[in-house]
């Protein structure tokens, strides 16, 4: 390995001779920990509030419907929204008896770990300083108790910084990543960046959701581009990487995330959901 790839590949940001090759122990904790998970799947975006979170949770129920054995992981610091989608906000947490973190079970197919389970108040602010995220990372990663799943689905802290780095570094494999984006210009530069971040980490980019693209009038089901349409489809071809499809804005997304549903079970026979089935499809053939 060379010193440049090798340094990308070191939490430590120097290199494994820095760190002492504690990564390399790290890495092997989290290996050993995911040895029962079939497929790992990242949900990334360039910045928050594009639905990166809507997209974990309803991927990981869609999953679960089709009875499989799904773990969701929140590792968003600074806006832990996945207990509060799925009604699991105030669980406690317990640990079993090799002193790991049990997730929260939602139903029999589905279980969670979120950061927002190790906080006693939703509205507390944490300032997490950058040594101590890589160590939460870590220790979500590698001490909880998934046991056997089919899939486990990480909802990734957004952008490029240090958080998702952590992420992905740590992870001993992935089937890739999911990169959530609005069609608005901003945003898909944005997603430039996180698509030149897996990259530069060799990291497998499953492919783009634009999500927000497009209001269905409830009404007459006349569809307006509130934001100009397209920008994650034209990504998606000017980087080479799937384009899994497309979700309008929905007040049924909304509704279902303040209800504590994900839409894909609340509304499961919706126009909505259907198209989110077909994204999980496309997923599941990459
Ligand atoms: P992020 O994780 O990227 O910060 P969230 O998934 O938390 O974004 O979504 C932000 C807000 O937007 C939430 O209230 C969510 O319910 C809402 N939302 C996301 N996607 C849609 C959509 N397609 N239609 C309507 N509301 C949406």
């Amino acid at each position: 390995m060379s010193e440049n790839q090798e340094k990308s590949q070191c939490p430590s940001g120097k290199s494994c001779e820095s760190c002492g090759g504690k990564c390399h122990e790290d890495k092997r904790q989290v290996h050993d920990n995911l040895q029962g998970v079939k497929h790992i799947y990242l949900v990334l975006s360039g910045k928050g509030g594009v639905g990166k979170s809507t997209v974990a949770a309803n991927l990981a129920m869609a999953l679960a419907m089709e009875d499989k054995q799904v773990g969701l992981l929140d590792v968003d610091f600074h806006g832990p929204s996945i207990p509060k989608m799925l009604g699991l906000e105030g669980s406690p947490l317990y640990g079993d008896e090799n002193e790991k973190i049990m997730p929260v079970p939602l139903d029999n197919n589905l279980k969670v770990m979120s950061i927002g389970f190790t906080l006693r108040d939703q509205d507390q602010a944490v300032v997490w300083r950058g040594a101590m995220k890589h160590g939460v990372i870590k220790q979500l990663l590698g001490d909880v108790a998934w046991g056997e799943l089919d899939a486990l689905v990480i909802d990734t802290p957004p952008g490029t910084g240090d958080e998702p780095l952590s992420v992905c570094q740590l992870l001993p494999r992935a089937d890739g990543a999911v990169v959530v984006t609005t069609p608005q210009q901003v945003s898909a530069t944005d997603v430039s960046k996180s698509l030149n971040f897996c990259s530069q980490l060799s990291f497998p980019v499953l492919g783009i959701v634009e999500n927000m693209s497009g209001f269905v009038c409830p009404h007459c089901g006349e569809v307006t581009q509130i934001f100009s349409s397209g920008a994650g489809e034209a990504l998606a071809k000017q980087y080479g990487v799937p384009f899994l499809g497309r979700l309008p804005i929905d007040p049924q997304i909304c509704a279902g995330g303040d209800a504590g549903e994900p839409f894909v079970q609340r509304y499961a026979n919706s126009a909505t959901a259907k198209a989110f089935q077909e994204i999980v499809a496309k997923l599941q053939q990459k």
